[in-house]
Order: C-alpha cells, then structure tokens, then sequence
C-alpha cells in the first residue's frame, strides 16, 4: 500500500471509530488511540515522512496535515455532543409544589390618602386644580407674598434651578394660577408632590401636599372653622377633636395652626404627640387681602380661606410608620401590610 493510499484508508477508519463512541470513557479512548503524543497513529504518520520517496513528500505532507485536523475537528465535535447528552434531563413541571399566587397591586398608603381627601371634597363643592413642578419664583413666593429677601423664606429650604426657576416648595402657587384664571366663587383643591432641602425621620426631599381654596362674597373665619372640623372629623373618625392655635404664614392673615387629638393615644398622651394629645396636622387662614389683590380679585368685595396639609404625614399617622422614607422605598412589603 502506497503512503498516501494508507493515509486515505485511515481517514476512512478514523470516521468508523468516531461514529462507534458513545460516552466520555470511549472518546478519551479515541483520542489517545489517535491524537497520543507516544502511539499516536497521526504522530506516528507524521514521523513516517522522512521514509516516503521525496517526489511524493509533498502531497503527503498535505495530506498528513488533512488527516490531523480532520481528527482533531472530528474529536471536538464529538466532544460537543457529549456534554450537551450528559446534562441530566429535569423534569420541567414539578406537579406536586403549589401553585404560584399572582401578586396582587394594592394602593399607595399616600395614594390612598389623597383619594379619600378628594372624596370630602367633592362632596363639599371642590374640584381639582393642578399646576407645574417646576415654578418661577413669582408663583411660588413673590405672589404669595413673600417679599424678595423676606425671612419667611427661609423656613422653606428651597431646591433652585437654572434660570431662575425652582421646584415648588408647596401647591400654593396652583392657588395663585387659578386665582388668575378663574373669577370667584373659586373652591379648588390643589395635590402633588412638593419638594424641600429637608431629609430626616419626619421629612423628605419630596413630600406630597393638599391644599384648599374657597373665595367668593363673604367667606369668614368661621367657614373655615366649619370645613376643617367636617373634614377633619371625616378622614380621622368622628370622635376626633379639633382645635386651632394662632400662627403665621405671609399668605394669610389671620393665620392658625390646626391639631386633631393623637391618633394613638386618642389624647391621652403617647411618645408620638410627645404626650400632648395633640398632633399638629395642617396649616389654615383666611387669603392675605394684598395675594387677593396681586391675582386681579377685589379684596374690599371677596374674601377667601386656605389650608395646607401633608399627606405623607397623614399616611403615616393612620397607618403607623414611622419612618416616612419607607413611604417611598418602593418595599412592597408595605403595601401588603397598608391593604390589611
Ligand atoms: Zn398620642
């Protein structure tokens, strides 16, 4: 047999042993059989040329070459396939776990809030006003009348932007575009999110606020006496007592702070009212005749109340957190504990 004709014969070979393998064990077999450093048949094949006739090195060279990447690409293949057979089949479906129960959405605690306080409303007259995020500093205190420099500012940590804008540190500038737009009698309930320099257990960067407006011919101090306790009494439980302190905002005059009893201690006195009683809820007075004035609305005809109160703060009364950053952890965990 001529050097070349043995070479085609083994490549045939190498095919029929090839398709002979069937597991780990065989194919290290395989490959040692014919790809060994010591008894290697290629190797052995590869020595064997200095013996071939030099007019036919050439050719068998090449042909040396062919039988060695065939072997080694036939080894890999066969390789390939049998790590692919030897991963153990799972059964996909194990039918005695049980079943796997859809998670179920639930309302924001703050969500929740805000739609039980726009359902009072509504039933009081109100609708609801909405405004921009961003504001100018006339809407959001030069309107309100906080002067340029005015301290009262300062009690507002402000987060500035470029050009002279801000992010709205309360809704009350939605107060002042409706007033601009709209003639009285207004009754506007204004929600979203509002945003202070302020961050600890009680305060958040952002926070959500609710804040309302009635003006219109003859609005006294006791309408918004009388609206407070109804929708306070609403949202807290009829139980619930009011009161009002004298306080300061520059946008109304007179102004008040308002308390409902501890919603803990029903006025007994807690950790959480610092054993008060009281838990200071909102801010409330009658519109400043000089922002009625700054919004084209006669104050010598109409006079008008506002109040502002935090929802986040609310939410975490009626529902016990403590901490207001979990409000805003997006831990589902709470909500599944809210919807109980
Ligand atoms: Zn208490």
């Amino acid at each position: 047999m001529s050097p070349l004709t043995e070479l085609a014969e083994l490549s045939r070979q190498f095919e029929a042993e090839a398709a002979e393998v069937a597991d780990p064990a065989a194919w290290e077999e395989l490959r040692i059989r014919w790809l060994g450093r010591k008894q290697g048949i290629v190797r052995a094949r590869l020595a064997a040329f200095k013996e071939v006739p030099p007019e036919e090195r050439r050719d068998y060279g090449q042909a040396v070459n062919r039988l060695k990447e065939q072997v080694e690409s036939g080894l890999a293949d066969l390789e390939s396939r049998l790590t692919t057979a030897a991963v153990p089949v799972v059964e996909a479906v194990d039918v005695t776990l049980p079943g796997r129960r859809p998670m179920i959405g639930s309302i924001h605690p703050v969500s929740r809030v805000a739609a039980d306080v726009v359902e009072i409303f509504d039933g009081l007259g109100y609708s609801v006003a909405e405004g921009p995020e961003i504001e100018t500093d006339y809407y959001n205190f030069e309107a309100l009348n906080f002067p340029p420099d005015h301290p009262a500012r300062d009690t507002q940590d402000t987060f500035f932007l470029r050009d002279e804008r801000l992010l709205r540190t309360h809704t009350s500038p939605v107060q002042i575009r409706t007033m601009k737009e709209r003639r009285p009698p207004i009754r506007i309930l204004c929600l979203g999110k509002t945003f202070r320099h302020d961050n600890d257990l009680r305060h958040s960067p952002m926070f959500h606020q609710v804040e309302g407006l009635a003006v219109a011919e003859g609005i006294t101090f006791g309408h918004l006496k009388g609206t407070l306790y109804a929708f306070l009494k609403r949202l807290f439980g009829p139980e619930t007592e009011v009161r009002l302190r004298p306080s300061f905002f520059p946008f109304t005059e007179p102004s008040a702070e308002v308390d409902v009893t501890c919603t803990f201690c029903h006025g007994d006195g807690c950790q959480t009212c610092s054993q008060t009683g009281w838990m200071e809820i909102l801010g409330a007075g009658m519109v400043d005749p000089r922002v009625l004035e700054g919004c084209g609305i006669d104050p010598d005809r109409y006079s008008g109340f506002a109040f502002g109160m935090g929802l986040d703060r609310v939410a975490m009364n009626r529902y016990g957190i403590p901490n207001i950053r979990v409000l805003f952890d997006n831990d589902e965990r709470l909500l599944r504990q809210v919807k109980r």
